[in-house]
């Protein structure tokens, strides 16, 4: 959440990743990050922060020097008394977890691949599928260190400079460099939880959305939840023999996954078992399958391995996403990912789901539409949205993620799609993420 920005939405499209070749710093500790701050302020030379890689995908693309915190990466100290950890910014949140699970502890929020850092999922809010038992990523900071945009070092957290700490959180950058983190963390053991997942399909969105609205407000004692909706235009493909092409319909389908926990059975453990091997092998034909032909392939195996299996561990089900072929390699998306109020959730999922299809149906803009969602109670949120003048309320996230057609939007519908989705988001109180 980017606190300072107005309650509308933001949106990114998504391109082909490349690593950018722009100047990059990596500074080794926070007394680097400080000289490199300022420097560049005294050459007027600004940068962009990146936790990790510079990539296009991650919008580093406009040439400026980049300051990466990728060489800070250490676990600092895990405080098994207080239940917490100390990291540096760079350090990456599966690498975290991995170190914490040695002593039967873990992050209770992490972002669905493994390449995410401390300092970049700070900086946006990090949800997660288990966020409507824990909240964002920013509810677990119990406090920071940052360098501000005159190269000196503060601290801030729950309990002192609580001020200044909300200005950094969520900020993307902009309000300071978060150096080191110290984080809570809960008692579990994400490779021996098992859990199963209660799937519910479904081929009509009203049920769907319904569906999704009831376990959003009751979620019961699911460990993780999530609803997926795949609507896709007629496929056409190219005759095998002979001339032309054949359109093969539109597909709409969705499925809600509650995941509970599970005692590792002989034949849990067996079926696991096959179900990885089986997502290890579709996501490698996806990923063969290689250019614009092989794209309605890589659609179809992404959006088969994505709903949620019967029997998982906590840790693949966190890393499900990264089991399959990226999203950038389905080439360019427009995506968008809003909180909306429990009260209106149902109306901006409408809102947002009629707003693409129509433009869709008027232009030919997308191929695949698809949406994501899951319930979010986080206290973080609640004093956002209060501070705002809205009601503090628990949220549904809802992103939709809309595959481009190659000629890519033309500015000025992009710009019509942007305020609709505002429109939506003012009128039903919600609130913008940007994914
Ligand atoms: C494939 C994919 C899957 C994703 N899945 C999830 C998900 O499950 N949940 C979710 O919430 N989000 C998700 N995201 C969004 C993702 O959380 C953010 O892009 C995340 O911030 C990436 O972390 P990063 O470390 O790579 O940061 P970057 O992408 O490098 O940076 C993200 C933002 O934070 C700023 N930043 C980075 N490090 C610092 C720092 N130390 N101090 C201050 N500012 C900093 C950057 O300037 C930028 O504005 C996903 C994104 C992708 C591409």
């Amino acid at each position: 959440m980017r606190a300072s920005a107005p309650p509308v939405v933001s949106y990114a499209l998504m391109g082909t990743p490349h690593v950018i070749t722009s100047a990059e710093y990596l500074p080794a500790d926070t007394a680097d990050v400080v000289r490199t701050v300022r420097d560049s302020r005294d050459r007027s030379a600004p940068f962009t922060v990146c936790g990790g890689e510079q990539t296009e995908e991650y919008g580093l693309a406009d040439q400026r020097a980049v300051l990466s915190l990728r060489k800070m990466n250490s676990v600092l100290d895990i405080n098994l008394g207080r239940r917490t950890v100390r990291v540096q910014a760079g350090a990456k949140l599966s690498e975290i977890d991995r170190r914490l699970g040695a002593h039967g502890l873990g992050l209770p929020v992490v972002g669905d691949h493994r390449d995410i850092t401390a300092g970049g999922f700070a900086s946006v809010g990090g949800v997660s599928t288990a966020s409507h038992r824990y909240g964002m990523f920013i509810d677990q900071i119990v406090d920071l260190e940052y360098v501000d945009p005159d190269g000196r070092i503060g601290t801030c957290g729950r309990g002192h400079h609580v001020e200044r700490f909300h200005r950094i959180l969520g900020a993307g950058g902009r309000a300071g460099i978060i150096t080191a983190l110290t984080l809570d963390v809960v008692d579990v053991d994400k490779d021996r939880t098992w859990l199963t997942t209660d799937a519910d399909r479904f081929l009509d969105f009203d049920s769907f959305v319904e569906h999704a609205t009831t376990e959003i407000n009751h979620p019961g004692s699911a460990a993780m939840q999530v609803g997926r909706w795949i609507d896709t235009a007629a496929i056409k493909v190219a005759r095998p023999v002979g001339t032309g092409q054949v359109s093969l319909g539109a597909v709409r389908f969705g499925q809600w996954s509650s995941l509970y926990p599970a005692t590792p059975t002989r034949g849990l453990r067996a079926r696991r078992e096959v179900g990885t091997r089986t997502r290890k092998s579709l996501g490698a034909i996806a990923s063969a399958a290689g250019g614009r032909a092989g794209m309605p392939v890589r659609n179809a195996a992404a959006g088969a391995l994505m709903f949620a299996p019967k029997v998982l561990t906590m840790r693949d089900a966190e890393y499900l996403a990264d089991t399959v072929i990226s999203s950038s390699e389905r080439g360019p998306a427009y995506r968008v990912g809003v909180f909306a109020p429990l009260a209106n959730y149902g109306a901006v999922f409408y809102g947002l789901h009629d707003l693409f299809n129509r433009h869709r149906e008027r232009t030919g803009c997308f191929t695949v539409i698809s949406a994501m969602t899951y319930g979010v109670r986080s206290p973080y949120l609640r004093a956002e949205a209060a501070a705002r003048g809205l009601s503090a309320t628990d949220y549904g996230l809802i992103t939709f993620t809309c595959r481009l057609r190659p000629s890519a939007l033309p500015s000025d519908q992009l710009r019509e799609i942007v305020s609709g989705i505002d429109e939506i988001c003012r009128s039903e109180q919600a609130l913008r993420y940007s994914v």
